[in-house]
């Protein structure tokens, strides 16, 4: 071994007690200078351990002397750090035992001083070097293998144990958990399912793992399509399966409810493998089917709530019919003062009772949830003056101040229901006028926008009355509940109208309180949340813009009103000039001042209006300026006969009201038609006209006479029968072309006979039947539609209802006639067509001419050539219009109803129909105003003024014909 490969090495020399270590000395030297070696001689033993452990030497020469204590240290050392350094012996003495004992003790070599060379010993030191580094190495990869060892056994012992982990929850999760797979051959398989297995399926999951389609074969007849579809579906999309069904349990032998879910994953073999679990859902589904049922049960008991309401609702309408309709028919006779006094008595008691019932009702439907708002726009100003025009009159008979004030930021329109919104007003203001003896009621109005859209409208409705004490108010609100209960109570009532108000308001977002201190007066205040609207205003038609430019004196001694009254003016255009007394009026007159028209409050200090206006016209000409008369009582425009007035106002002074009294005397047409209360909705010519056999079905005698005589008033008689039963033996007897049907009668029904017609007779043959009940409810009037019903009359029959019905199926059996007669092709029989008689005709003639407008008439009459196709054309398109306007009304569609409306009224006014095109005028201005309230309640009237033109020409027109030929 060169010794140049000892370069660096340190060695450390511990000769421990050598008598001669001067030999060695000089070989170490040498050593140290030829081949680099870095020596460190320690003599003294304690001083060399310490420099062992600081320096950490390459190698450790130690010497063996031959005392005992020198060998001993030698053990020790060894036994110490023969580990960390290789160890170099040199004894003096050539012992085999102790060389044992020092290589076993870990020394490399152990070499004898006397026969010690330089080479030996620089050989040595180089291969005790070597042994220690390849010792050292090996001991390292020993470590780093132990590591490793260990690292595989702590892998081995997480794996066991983690796989006893999902083990134990395989085996412990509720249900199956399970690997399917589907291949692409079709075929499936359970490469795994855990032991819930057992419980779930009743099967071994060894059993099933080796048979897939034992699972399968299992399910429910009627779920194993979409099971296998379901699966399908999954591994064409590789969607999460998720699937319930039915399963034949194989222990219990009963169906159970299982539900799985799973991710599907495709294998690039194209098999499709699905992880999941399979659970046991039947306390779920039974659950669910006991929830279903109880919720079934709920709505047949809501269902039969509101089918009591229909019935009850029937059974006490059904004797306020006949109160009401007698008394109707009473009054239409020739009665003393006094018999009509009394009659009167009655009829208003009756109606009372009516609003009572149609209380209690709403009450009902509200409690039973079964009261849908509507969503319209509708113009705020209109139901304030609305609502106050209801109570004007009782305000006016007691004395009180009745006054509205709408903030200026209130929006002109909102979207909600208007109905219900009167409703509440009027129901506040009733109360205040009611428990109000002397002083004012107030209505006003603040709105505060809460979004751009949405407004809170806050009405408060204040009193002087009697207030109500403070431990009473919270009571209010409830249901049957008043201030004074007690029997000798001097105000009537249900304590129903502020139960409906609060629920009302509830139902819309709002709320509602009250306010009062006892013997001052109350305050109510109601809340509501509304989104504004389009402007719903009257647009003013161009065609009345006549208002522009005129002249308006204003007498009246409240200064509120005058300034009402000249804002309103001119804000149309007009000038006006104010007067605050008769007196003064009178000088601006005399003075020679005239005005184009003239407005008179009739209750003055001095001189009361009907005396002014008896003095104006002596000083001026009526036709030139006319006067209108300011009123707090509706009245007649008789009361005032002989005072000159064109026509009345009634205060509160309402803008659309002034304008339509305005426009309609300047525009200088006839005084408007008399209210149609006034006149008699009876004609008795309606029989001659459209003649019907009837047969009359109701059980009750007195109903059975009221008709009787509503019929007679029409000019038609009926037969009569007392149960569906009598009406298919009677239609056995003859047939009749029009049967009123009871719905509600002993033995057989209403519904039920006209099912039985229908089944039982052929069409040419099928009456028109109209239903005649009091159920108020919608779904009434649909069942009677379903059961094969043509027509419907509510109770109380109102006779305009009637005639419109009457008019409707006669019409409708005429038309069958005609087309029956031609096609025959031969003159209809006596019995089958009974044509009007000659007086008939003539009576229809002078009809006609009252129904046409004489000058369309004679206009018309010199076109005979072309008015048969008028006739057809007007008669087809106004029905077509006429069947589409029922339905804008329906749907609540403004716009559609006022075009129609519009297009109605040019046609008919063109042919004449004055009454009809007023009525349509009115209709056009509803829609106008964004709205269809209050259409529906025209139409029946709609209806018969177009039933009656039409008739009004045909007749024209046969009569026309048959003065063009030859008289035989
Ligand atoms: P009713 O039909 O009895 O008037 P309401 O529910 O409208 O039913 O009113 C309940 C009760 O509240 C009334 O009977 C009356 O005692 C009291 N009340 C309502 N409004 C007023 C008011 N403006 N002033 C005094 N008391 C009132």
């Amino acid at each position: 071994m060169p010794i140049s490969d000892l370069k660096s090495v340190r060695l450390l020399f511990l000769p421990n007690g050598l008598a001669d270590m001067d030999p060695i000395h000089a070989m170490l030297q040498e050593a140290t200078e030829t081949a680099s070696l870095i020596l460190d001689v320690q003599d003294d033993y304690g001083a060399g351990i310490e420099a062992l452990t600081a320096t950490a030497p390459d190698v450790l020469l130690v010497g063996v002397a031959s005392a005992e204590e020198s060998r001993q240290a030698v053990l020790d050392l060894l036994a110490v750090h023969a580990v960390l350094v290789p160890v170099v012996l040199v004894s003096e003495r050539d012992e085999d035992a102790l060389a044992l004992q020092g290589m076993q003790a870990g020394a490399q070599d152990f070499l004898v001083l006397q026969d010690l060379d330089r080479h030996t010993l620089l050989r040595s030191v180089r291969f005790a070097i070597e042994r220690g580094r390849v010792r050292q190495a090996l001991r390292a990869s020993e470590a780093q293998k132990e590591a490793i060892l260990d690292a595989a056994r702590r892998t081995e012992e997480a794996l066991r144990s983690s796989d006893a982990r999902y083990q134990r929850i395989a085996a412990n999760v509720p249900g199956m958990v399970y690997q399917f797979v589907l291949r692409p051959d079709g075929s499936m398989a359970f490469p795994f399912a855990s032991d819930g297995a057992r419980e779930l399926f009743g099967i071994e999951p060894a059993a099933i793992m080796a048979d897939a389609m034992l699972l399968v074969e299992r399910l429910h007849g009627e779920d194993r399509e979409d099971f296998a579809a379901s699966v399908a579906e999954s591994a064409r999309t590789l969607e999460p399966w998720k699937w319930a069904g039915r399963y034949l349990h194989a222990q219990t032998g009963d169906y159970c409810w299982i539900e799985g879910a799973s991710r599907p994953h495709l294998e690039p073999n194209g098999d499709v493998f699905w992880d999941g679990l399979l659970v046991d859902i039947t306390h779920r589904k039974q659950a669910e089917t006991e929830l279903r049922q109880a919720k079934e049960e709920a709505e047949a008991a809501t269902l039969a709530k509101s089918q009591f309401l229909a019935t009850m609702s029937h059974e006490i309408r059904t004797p306020m019919n006949a109160v009401i309709g007698m008394t109707g028919l009473l009054l239409d006779t020739s009665l003393s003062p006094e018999q009509r006094e009394y009659a009167q008595i009655i009829q208003e008691s009756g109606d009372a009772l009516l609003t009572i019932i149609n209380d209690i009702l709403d009450y009902s439907k509200i409690e039973a949830g079964q009261l849908e708002l509507e969503q319209q726009p509708f113009d705020l100003r209109d139901v304030v003056e609305s609502s106050l025009d209801l109570i004007a009159n009782r305000a006016a008979e007691k004395g009180l101040e009745l006054a509205y004030v709408l903030q200026p930021d209130t929006p002109d329109a909102v979207r909600g229901d208007v109905t219900r919104l009167r409703q509440i007003l009027v129901n506040l203001l009733s109360n205040a006028v009611k428990f109000t003896e002397q002083g004012e009621v107030i209505l006003t109005l603040h709105s505060t926008p809460l979004t751009a859209e949405r407004y809170e409208l806050h009405f408060t409705v204040r009193d002087t009355g009697i207030g109500i004490p403070e431990d009473r108010m919270d009571r209010l609100f409830h249901s049957f509940s008043q201030v004074d209960s007690s029997t000798t109570r001097r105000y009537g009532g249900t304590g129903l109208g502020l139960a409906i108000c609060q629920r009302l308001c509830a139902l819309m977002g709002g709320r509602i309180w009250v306010e009062s201190v006892l013997g001052q007066g109350s305050t109510f205040h109601v809340v509501l949340p509304m989104e504004i609207a389009a402007p719903v205003h009257v647009a003013l038609e161009p065609s009345a813009l006549h208002l522009e430019g005129r002249s308006l004196l204003i007498v009246d001694d409240n200064p509120t009103n005058r300034q009402i009254l000249t804002l309103q003016a001119r804000s149309w255009g007009m000038f006006s000039e104010e007067s605050a007394s008769a007196e003064e009026a009178l000088t601006r007159l005399r003075q020679g001042e005239r005005f184009d028209i003239a407005i008179l409050d009739i209750q003055m200090p001095d001189m009361d209006g009907i005396t002014l206006a008896r003095e104006i016209h002596r000083l001026c000409d009526p036709t030139t300026m006319p006067l209108v008369g300011l009123s707090s009582v509706t009245r007649r425009l008789a009361e005032f006969e002989g005072a000159g007035f064109a026509t009345m106002l009634t205060k509160p002074i309402k803008q659309s009201q002034l304008f339509n009294v305005l426009a309609q005397v300047f525009a200088t047409i006839p005084p408007p038609p008399p209210a149609p209360s006034t006149v008699s909705p009876f004609d008795t010519t309606l029989a001659q006209r459209l003649p019907l056999r009837i047969l009359m079905a109701e059980d009750l005698v007195v109903n059975q006479k009221l008709l009787h005589l509503l019929l007679g008033k029409f000019g038609y008689r009926a037969d009569i029968a007392a149960n569906g039963l009598e009406v298919l033996k009677a239609l056995e007897r003859q047939p009749y072309d029009l049967i009123l049907m009871d719905v509600q009668m002993p033995e057989m029904d209403g519904l039920e006979a006209s099912r039985r017609i229908h089944r039982d007779l052929p069409p040419e043959r099928l009456p028109r039947i109209v239903a005649l009940t009091a159920n108020a409810m919608r779904e009434d009037q649909e069942a009677c539609m379903a059961a094969g019903m043509d027509d419907y009359l509510a109770k109380p029959i109102h006779p305009v209802a009637l005639r419109v019905a009457l008019t409707r199926a006669g019409e409708w059996t005429q038309k069958r006639r005609e087309n029956r007669a031609q096609a025959e092709g031969a003159a209809p029989s006596e019995s089958e067509n009974p044509m009007p008689s000659v007086e008939a005709a003539t009576v229809e003639r002078s009809l006609s001419e009252r129904v046409i407008d004489p000058v369309m008439l004679a206009e018309l009459r010199s076109m005979r050539d072309i008015l048969p196709e008028l006739i057809s054309m007007f008669r087809s398109e106004a029905r077509v219009r006429l069947d589409t306007l029922h339905g804008a009304i329906e749907t609540g569609d403004a716009e559609q109803l006022r075009q129609l409306a519009h297009g109605i009224r040019g046609a008919a006014a063109s042919m004449g129909g004055s009454e009809l095109t007023a009525i349509c005028a009115r209709l056009e201005e509803i829609g106008r105003a964004g709205t269809v309230e209050g259409a529906a309640a025209l139409l029946p009237e709609v209806e018969s003024l177009f039933a009656q033109l039409c008739q009004a020409w045909e007749y024209e027109e046969t009569l026309g014909d048959s003065e063009s030929e030859p008289p035989p």
